[in-house]
Order: structure tokens, then C-alpha cells, then sequence
């Protein structure tokens, strides 16, 4: 992982900026996400988080996440936004989605950019590096941090807070 510094921070630090006001759209009733994909500092894509396809039919927000059976392999309740961007991504701009960057945002109760855990979500660490993402940004309240996707996965199954 580095820590983004100079230009390149000032640059990511704007998109994180414009993040907060794309995940206010999001309709998960547990958090608000954002997620873009910049190739060649242009951003490419950009999603919230919310149920799939919209569908109130698959509103899951306020499922006990105990209650599946242990071989529910995602207990997570919306496509997650990192999820939908890439998605989006591939069917509308799959030439550039090789090498990109992804950004990913999650809004606290105000609002406002909070500060990202460690990652953790093997879901879309796997996704990422299988689409050949080269890095996944995350905003570390005072410094915005790069992980290679490669590592991201690695650390996201290595997650051991509690
Ligand atoms: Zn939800
Ligand atoms: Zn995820």
C-alpha cells in the first residue's frame, strides 16, 4: 500500500469530495456508499449503493445477517457501490476498466467522508482484482491510501478486528 501524496492526493482528495454528494443517492437503510472508477485521472464510472436493480422486492437492509444459512456466501444487504461501478463499468466501458483505480467512500451519520476500516470485503476485493483494477483507494480520514488490488484481496481475508 502508499499513501498518495502531491498532485495525486489534491486530485483523489477532489473525487473523495465529489463522493459525498453522489452517495447521498444511495437507498441502502444501513450506510451510504460511493464508489468510482478513474482511468488516466477521468473518472469513468461512478455508483451508490442500494438493493439490486432498485427492486424494494430485494430490500434485505433490515435482515438480521445471523439468520442465513452459514452457505449464504454474501449476508450483505444492497450491491455494494464498488460492486454496481464495476459492473457498470464493464458493460459500458470495458476497454478501460483494465488497469483503473477505484475509489471507494462511506458516508458517517452526518453525512460527511468517514474514515474507511481496514478492508474487508472479499466480495469486491475479488471482483476488483479479477477485473484487472490496479489499485482501490479508501479515504483514511487524513490520508487517502492505494492499495495494489492484489494486496487488497490478501488483506481482505486477512481482516481480524472485531
Ligand atoms: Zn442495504
Ligand atoms: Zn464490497
Amino acid at each position: 500500500m502508499r499513501i498518495l501524496t502531491w498532485e495525486e492526493a489534491i486530485q483523489a482528495e477532489k473525487y473523495m469530495q465529489e463522493a459525498a454528494k453522489v452517495a447521498l443517492s444511495a437507498t441502502c437503510e444501513r450506510s451510504k456508499c460511493w464508489s468510482v472508477i478513474v482511468k488516466n485521472w477521468k473518472i469513468i464510472w461512478t455508483w451508490f449503493n442500494s438493493p439490486a436493480k432498485n427492486l424494494e422486492s430485494q430490500r434485505r437492509c433490515s435482515c438480521d445477517k445471523s439468520s442465513y444459512h452459514r452457505k449464504v456466501t454474501d449476508k450483505t444487504c444492497c450491491i455494494h457501490a464498488e460492486q454496481r461501478a464495476l459492473f457498470d463499468a464493464l458493460r459500458n466501458h470495458p476497454e478501460e476498466i483494465q488497469w483503473a483505480t477505484l475509489y471507494f467512500i462511506r458516508l458517517d451519520k452526518d453525512n460527511k467522508p468517514s474514515k474507511a476500516w481496514k478492508p474487508y470485503c472479499t466480495i469486491c476485493s475479488k471482483s476488483a482484482l479479477e477485473l484487472w483494477i490496479k489499485e482501490f483507494l479508501l479515504y483514511h480520514e487524513e490520508w487517502i491510501t492505494a492499495y495494489d488490488t492484489e494486496e487488497y484481496n490478501t488483506l481482505s481475508y486477512q481482516y481480524d478486528e472485531l
